[in-house]
Formats: C-alpha cells, sequence, structure tokens
C-alpha cells in the first residue's frame, strides 16, 4: 500500500516504514517506524496533518493505536513528532511517549522549529538580516507550529537504556547535533540503526536539514553533530533507516562526505570574511545567495543557522574573531591567521 508517493514496506520482520507526506519538495516524506509483536512501538508519527495517512497506514497493517505498548519522539520538530498528540487523542488510553529530556520542552510548546519566537527574534537581529527578509522567517515558524500538536511526555530517556521495540530489544542512542534532545533507536542484535534526522540519504547543498540553531546557551551544535556521528560509527550498523528517504548501507561514505562538506562550507566562510568583518546575514548572502533571492522563510533561516553554528566553531579555533559591541553581531578573520 501507498502512503503519500511512497510505499509502506517490511524493512526487517515486523518492522515497517511507514512513509508520510511532507510540505515542499523537499525532503518530500518523513518515514514513521512501527515495530509490531510483543511489544508495538511507535517511532516518530509524521505532523498532526498527515494523522489520515498514518491512521490509513495503521489499517493497512492490522493495527490499532490503542495497540501501541510505547512511542518514541526521536526529537523535537514538527514533522516527527506533530500527530503523537491525535494518537494519544485516538487511543483511547493512555500510551507512554517517551522523549529525550532535552526535547521534552520543545514538544510540550509545540514549537515547530523548536525554538520559541523570543529565541527566533533575537537570532534573527543579531545576525542582522533585514527586517523585510526576517517576516517570512517569522512567518513559517508560525506556520510549522500548526503542523505539531503539543505533547506531554511523560517518561523520559537516560543514556543506554534498552527496552522492547516489536520483538527486539532496542537501545536508545543519544544523538545531539542536529538539534537538541535527538535520539535514534539501535537494534544490537540486528546491527539495525534508526537515525531520525541524525544521518539522512542526501546531502543537499547547504545540508539544510542539518543543524539548527540553539545559541541561548551556546552550545555547539556542529561538534555535538560529529561527535554523535563517531558513536554511530562505532556501533557499526549495517542498515541505517532515516527520518527521510530510504535505507542507507554506505554509512562510512555518508559521513566522509559530511566531513569534506563542513570543510568547504568552513573554507566559504573565511573566504567571505577576507574583505573585511561580515554578519551572518552578508556571510550567506556571498555563500548562499540563491536563498535570499528565493525568499522562503525555511532555507534563510536554515543557511542562517548553519553559517551561524560553523562560525561559532572557527571562533572557538580562534580562526575567526567575534565582535559582540554592537546588537548585530560582525565576524573577522582572526588577526593571527
Ligand atoms: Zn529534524
Amino acid at each position: 500500500m501507498k502512503s503519500g508517493n511512497h510505499e509502506i514496506s517490511e524493512i526487517h520482520p515486523g518492522i515497517f516504514r511507514i512513509p508520510l507526506p511532507l510540505p515542499g519538495d523537499k525532503p518530500d516524506h518523513v518515514n514513521a517506524y512501527l515495530f509490531k509483536g510483543k511489544h508495538p512501538l511507535l517511532f516518530d508519527t509524521g505532523m498532526n496533518r498527515t494523522f489520515p495517512d498514518l491512521c490509513a497506514a495503521f489499517k493497512h497493517l492490522n493495527m490499532e493505536f490503542s495497540d501501541l505498548g510505547q512511542i518514541i519522539l526521536s526529537h523535537g520538530h514538527f514533522d516527527h513528532y506533530g500527530a503523537a498528540a491525535s494518537i494519544l487523542k485516538h487511543a483511547g488510553k493512555p500510551i507512554p511517549v517517551l522523549a529525550h529530556p532535552d526535547a521534552v520542552l520543545m514538544l510540550a510548546k509545540g514549537n515547530g522549529l523548536g525554538l520559541t519566537q523570543n529565541e527566533l527574534l533575537q537570532f534573527l537581529k543579531q545576525t542582522g538580516l533585514p527586517l523585510w527578509l526576517r517576516i517570512p522567517v517569522v512567518l513559517i515558524a508560525h506556520v510549522f507550529n500548526t503542523f505539531a500538536g503539543k505533547i506531554k511526555t511523560d517518561v523520559f530517556m537516560a543514556k543506554g537504556d534498552t527496552l522492547l521495540a516489536g520483538d527486539y530489544p532496542c537501545q536508545l542512542i543519544e544523538t545531539p547535533g542536529h538539534c537538541k534532545g535527538l535520539v535514534c533507536l539501535y537494534l544490537p542484535g540486528q546491527h539495525l540503526f534508526f537515525s531520525s534526522d541524525h544521518i539522512l540519504p542526501y546531502l543537499p547543498h547547504s545540508d539544510p536539514f542539518l543543524f539548527h540553531f540553539n545559541g541561548i546557551k551556546e552550545r555547539f551544535n556542529q561538534i555535538e553533530f560529529f561527535e554523535s556521528l563517531g558513536r554511530v560509527a562505532d556501533l557499526k550498523p549495517c542498515r541505517i533507516f532515516p527520518g527521510h528517504g530510504d535505507e542507507i548501507q554506505d554509512m562510512d561514505n555518508v559521513i566522509r562526505r559530511y566531513r569534506t562538506e563542513y570543510k568547504k562550507k568552513d573554507e566559504k566562510i573565511i573566504r567571505a570574511l577576507v574583505h573585511g568583518p561580515c554578519s551572518v546575514y552578508e556571510i550567506v548572502k556571498k555563500i548562499f545567495p540563491k536563498v535570499l533571492n528565493v525568499r522562503m522563510g525555511f532555507p534563510i533561516y536554515i543557511a542562517l543557522s548553519e553559517v551561524y553554528t560553523h562560525l561559532q566553531v572557527l571562533v572557538r579555533d580562534s580562526r575567526v574573531s567575534r565582535d559582540d559591541r554592537n546588537r548585530v553581531i560582525r565576524y573577522l578573520i582572526h588577526p593571527d591567521h
């Protein structure tokens, strides 16, 4: 049976991939994974708007929401948890919802981007993004908020927790980086890894779905991301099932590409600073000019957050200096470089 443009498939005995449509053409769907068997478990849910598609998929797989023993939400982005509130409402009985403690607040607030409006505005101001371009970003954040129902998680995960997913022992793996509070599932006996947005099969030119800003506490998402990648590589999974797209079998290759692209982007940012100090927005204008021409809120936000998270590391490594004296932060090549 098809869900959106993609087939529901049994990827391993008793484990089903349910692709659910998303707005826009990239990525065109998000994957929820259903583990049938003795301990039925759903990993991610899609948006609240595609709840009817999820209902149809459950029907096709002879499952009721009330059969679920638990739901795991990989992280606080609308496309992964948006339908959880509707599932609980329709199940007619309480179902434990698990999430990482760092994701709990985002899930409870129902913020599609994982940021409050104040955090978003503060970020946009300090990047120097002009007001007329801030509007589409704030608007899209509002739209995303409507794609997810607020959800209270009642069970929190701890590092190394194991549980039963369907008929398989399963480990929860913390993989912050793409955002805080991101968790993946690993089935050690089968060497299957469910990577959510941590490892994706494609690498869009600006990695638009990889990272997001969390500057308030000055976390280093890029550093966390590569540390998390290292931890996954150590597990040596044979098959990876991502949150978007098809199965990945060449994980080493994907990780290599991530590392090369990261370095290339660092160099582009440094080159953008050769002629003098720039704000994050001015750097985006130089290295992702197309993103600004299209004037779509989400790509602008992603480009800004990506440049910002690269700069955080460049500043930490003393390759770039940061001038905080004004409201718009400006960056310049470190005098020793
Ligand atoms: Zn995400």
